[in-house]
């Protein structure tokens, strides 16, 4: 699977790193964002999803590849 982070949008909330720690961290001197794993194993897909739902700044995207339906596979 695939995470996208646009860090123009963030918004230092740090939310993503509570849900996924290891795959997001922030930055020591402002607090935004950065992705530490770009293309992380499907087992931490729940992880990305929370980050992606819980971020406040739309700034996440989690595209789960390999198979996954990209719909119905969670509330909308
Ligand atoms: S949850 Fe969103 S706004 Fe908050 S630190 Fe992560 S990317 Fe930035």
């Amino acid at each position: 699977m695939n995470v996208y982070l646009d860090q123009d949008k963030c918004v230092a909330s740090g939310q993503c790193v509570l849900a996924a720690p290891g795959i997001f961290d922030q930055r020591e001197e402002d607090g935004i964002a950065v992705l530490l794993d770009p293309a992380p194993p499907a087992g931490r897909a729940r992880d990305l999803h929370d980050a992606e739902d819980l971020c406040p700044a739309l700034a996440i995207r989690v595209d789960d590849a390999q198979g996954t339906p990209a719909t119905g596979d969670r509330p909308a």
